[in-house]
C-alpha cells in the first residue's frame, strides 16, 4: 500500500518536473552532493502560519509524513512554521537505504524554484549561481 501511494507521488513529481523545465529560472545549481547527509538528518517542511496554528493540521501531517515516509518527528516550530524530521532510511556512512523509493522532499533538494534563490544547508557540495 506504502508504495503504491508512493508510486503515484513520484510520477506526480516527474510529471511536475518535465513541466517545470520548460520554464527559465532565475538560479541554477552548481556543484555536486558530496554525500554529508545533512539533508537527511534535517528535513525541513515549511508550513503557512494557518497550518502552523492547527493542532489538528500538524497532527495530520506528522502521523502521515511519519508513516509514509518512515521519517521521524524531531521537532513542530509553531514560531518560524516548520517541521523537522530526520529519517529511518539513513545508514551509518550518510548513504540512503531506500533510494529507490526516496520521497520527493529528497529528490528535489535543493530545490530550484522560478524566482527565490536556492536554500542550501552548511555543508552542502552544491551552490546556486544567477542564470
Ligand atoms: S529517504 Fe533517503 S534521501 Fe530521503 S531523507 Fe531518508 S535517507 Fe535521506
Ligand atoms: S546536504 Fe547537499 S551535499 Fe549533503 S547530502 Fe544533502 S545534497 Fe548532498
Amino acid at each position: 500500500m506504502k508504495r503504491f501511494i508512493i508510486g503515484l507521488v513520484l510520477l506526480d513529481n516527474f510529471i511536475t518536473n518535465l513541466f517545470k523545465g520548460l520554464f527559465p529560472k532565475r538560479f541554477r545549481l552548481s556543484g555536486r552532493c558530496n554525500q554529508c547527509g545533512n539533508c537527511c538528518r534535517r528535513i525541513i517542511l515549511t508550513l503557512t502560519p494557518g497550518q502552523s496554528k492547527s493542532k489538528l493540521f500538524t497532527g495530520i501531517a506528522v502521523r502521515w509524513i511519519s508513516w509514509l515516509f518512515d521519517f521521524i518527528l524531531l521537532e513542530i516550530n509553531r514560531a518560524e512554521n516548520y517541521l523537522a524530521f530526520t529519517c529511518r532510511h539513513l545508514t551509518d556512512e550518510g548513504k540512503c537505504g531506500n533510494y529507490r523509493f526516496r520521497p520527493n522532499v529528497c529528490r528535489n533538494y535543493p530545490l530550484v524554484d522560478y524566482f527565490e534563490e536556492p536554500k542550501l544547508l552548511p555543508g552542502c557540495g552544491f551552490a546556486a549561481e544567477p542564470n
